[in-house]
């Protein structure tokens, strides 16, 4: 994921303002976030800064943040774009930069000076974006702007920048009227606390949670591994034999490997029942009540529906739009479950199991079903995967797709000595972004991969900047003998993550607002997640997946094997997760919640779903964390949609040639150049010739031939 904040995406060096020396340091040393970048392209100086520097500079980046926006509230002329949007753009130039620096590096290399400069930072951060989106002068501004935004000799982009400012105020209350304004912030407090509360009931019956078993003979079947790690548990909490809890790392195993299908039964249940067992975890009526407010909410601003609300500045723009989408997937996947059901119940009869297959048997059929179709040994395909060629594969992909070139530079400073440092160069030699990779574990960081900016870009007001982009993923440490050899799915991460950072260096926007990776949760995986098909395309494994010792291309057997696991058991995930979408969706399309019954509302759609028994929600309301303690609300759907792009994005490329450079140029110029400062249908149709369609998705989870 690209990290999406603000301040951050705003993000820009502090280019236009004059160097300003620190005041607090009694040294003769000047703090190099205060000052400009000496360094080509205001690459940043980590060599330079010491963690003692974050605080002074959020600091006078905030006095600086409130002086420029008390000076565009004062413009006692007209409002223009030029007068009022574009200062607000570069309101937060050096508190942006300085977050961009400081967030980055908290979670790959934080120290205990930063972590109390981050206790401080934080209500910074919520003070600096109250004083910009409170600004009652300044929304005034706004508005008379957006009355007439096209009468006032706007381009496209600019349009889109002022939509975004202005649904920013609105959507924060601006245009309420004292009683409502009250009102609004009264829901906004309590639906916070709900979110909380769920949280922590959440949390708390899942810990509350175990399964005791002192019987072996009762845990047949579950690996070795499992078993010790059970033992612990059992240990730590003074219990006698082995212990099971209900997080993912114990409970798919259990499912998966352990025979004693009672057993299995009350694991399932404990899962899917959690925040719905009518105790003082219960998160029934914090449903209930979340909804109501959203609905309040949404209401007051001018929307029939919360879901109208959410996605209104999303690619869906309309609940019906995203819902018609997970139909249409909905179709092809329940048929597709039925017959992984089918076949499992194949093994249950020929084994003389005298049941049928209930929704605790999934997993454990499914297990050997795996083993006997679609077995694939891991351990044969690492060593055609180490990190360096994988990496290799992805520069040759972008290189010979969007005419760019990667460079590797050795003069950068960096802010730990396992990060690699390049340089991006257009055609014609000229520079597009720096690009930082940073690879490997470390006690410091944070799990997972992730891309994000140090810098970003703009092109405005005779002020411009070229972004500087960083991948941080958690791949083991090579040693003398062994070089980083990745998983698959490891290779695919490294795809995914160079896909978001194609989107921050490629872009050719004016304004940070829209710039780079800036653009709605339903589009923004599409440039990731289609740099994965390439990751996993046979013509492409030819050319990058060579054996670290030997330099042989990986045989077409094991990517045949490799091709095939990919079809393992999509009917399953693909309903969990387009049930949990619709149920989410539904939730949030109510105009009504007085008579609202969670249980029975779950069961209604479920009915009208036509969900298969044996299949649950990925996530039931009562722990649905995404959407009922997450900005994901009427937005879960997102992960699909960006599929149903990435997926016919690349079928275009499958159509016209995988790595066919006038193919690639239009989608670098429609698509990667653009971020979102154009209407985001329009651009993908630009690429794509028409609307994206659903079939190259289905196909892709082998829902349909
Ligand atoms: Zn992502």
């Amino acid at each position: 994921m690209p990290n999406k904040h603000f301040i951050m995406n705003k993000s820009i060096i502090a280019a236009a303002f004059a160097a300003i020396v620190c005041m607090s340091c009694s040294e003769n040393r000047t703090n190099p976030l205060l000052e400009e970048s000496k360094l080509p392209y205001g690459a940043v100086e980590f060599d330079k800064i010491q963690s003692t520097d974050y605080m002074p500079a959020f600091e006078e980046g905030l006095r600086q943040l409130k002086a420029n926006i008390d000076a565009i509230a004062a413009c006692a002329d007209a409002p223009t774009f030029e007068n009022t949007i574009e200062p607000l753009e570069s309101c937060d130039r050096l508190f942006g930069n300085v977050g961009s620096i400081f967030y980055n590096l908290m979670e790959t290399d934080a120290d205990d000076i930063m972590h109390e400069t981050e206790e401080k930072a934080i209500p910074m951060e919520n003070e600096a974006n109250s004083y910009v989106f409170m600004n009652e002068a300044i929304f005034k501004r706004i508005k008379e702007l957006y009355d007439n935004i096209d009468n006032i000799g706007l381009n496209v982009e600019q349009k889109e920048v002022l939509k975004k400012y202005y649904r920013r105020f609105v959507t924060g209350g601006a245009l309420l009227d004292e009683k409502d304004k009250t009102r609004f912030v009264e829901i906004k407090n309590r639906m916070g606390e709900l979110r909380i509360k769920f949280a922590n009931n959440n949390l708390d019956e899942s810990n509350a949670y175990v399964l005791n078993v002192t019987d072996i003979n009762r845990l047949k079947g579950l690996p070795q591994d499992q078993l010790e790690a059970a033992a612990a548990r059992a240990k730590e909490k003074g219990l006698e034999g082995w212990a099971f809890n209900v997080q993912k790392p114990c409970w798919i195993p259990f499912l998966q490997f352990c025979q004693d299908r009672d057993l299995r039964e009350q694991m399932y249940k404990a899962y899917y029942t959690r925040g719905n067992n009518n105790n003082e975890f219960d998160n029934k009526a914090i449903i209930k009540e979340t909804l109501q407010l959203r609905l309040e909410l949404a209401n007051l601003l001018g929307y029939e529906t919360f879901a109208d609300y959410m996605l209104e500045d999303r690619m869906a723009k309309t609940p019906q739009a995203a819902y018609d989408l997970l139909m249409e997937i909905w179709k092809y996947a329940v048929p597709q479950a039925k017959r992984e059901r089918d076949e499992m119940q194949k093994i249950i009869d020929a084994e003389g199991g005298k049941f049928k297959l209930a929704a605790w048997d999934w997993w454990y059929y499914a297990e050997k079903l795996r083993k006997q179709k679609y077995d694939l040994d891991e351990s044969q395909l690492t060593p055609y995967f180490s990190l360096d060629n994988v990496r290799k594969g992805s520069f040759m992909v972008a290189e010979t797709l969007f005419g760019i070139k990667f460079k590797k530079v050795d003069n950068l400073p960096v802010y730990n000595p396992s990060v690699e440092t390049w340089e991006c160069l257009d055609a014609d030699g000229s520079h597009l972004a720096y690009f930082y990779t940073d690879c490997f574990v470390r006690a410091t960081k944070r799990q997972g991969a992730w891309m994000t900016n140090f810098t970003g870009q703009y092109n405005y007001a005779g002020n411009s900047q070229r972004p500087t982009i960083v991948n941080v993923c958690n791949f083991s440490v090579p040693t003398d003998t062994l070089p980083c050899l990745l998983s698959i799915d490891d290779a695919r991460t490294v795809f995914h993550e160079f896909g978001h950072a194609l989107h921050g260096m490629l872009t050719q926007c004016h304004y940070p607002t829209v710039s780079g990776t800036a653009t709605p949760n339903d589009y923004v995986e599409m440039c990731s997640q289609i740099m994965e098909h390439w990751a996993i395309d046979p013509t492409i494994l030819k050319q990058y997946a060579f054996h670290y010792k030997t330099g042989e291309p990986i045989p077409d057997n094991l990517i045949e094997k490799m091709q095939n696991a990919g079809h393992f058991n999509t009917g399953f995930e693909t309903v969990e997760l387009v049930g949990a979408a619709l149920l989410d969706m539904e939730y949030h399309m109510l105009k009504d919640y007085s008579s609202f019954d969670d249980q029975k509302f779950e069961d209604e759609i479920s009915a009208k779903l036509g969900m298969i028994p044996e299949i649950e929600y990925r996530y039931r309301g009562t722990f649905f964390n995404h959407i009922f303690n997450n900005d994901y609300c009427a937005g879960y759907y997102s992960y699909l949609w960006a599929e149903v792009l990435d997926c016919d994005a690349f079928q275009c490329f499958k159509e016209e040639g995988l790595l066919n450079k006038e193919t690639g140029m239009r989608y670098r110029r429609n698509i990667l150049e653009k971020g979102s400062s154009d209407d985001l249908m329009k651009l993908y149709r630009q690429f794509r010739g028409h609307d994206p369609e659903t079939a190259a998705m289905l196909r892709n989870r082998g829902l349909i031939k």
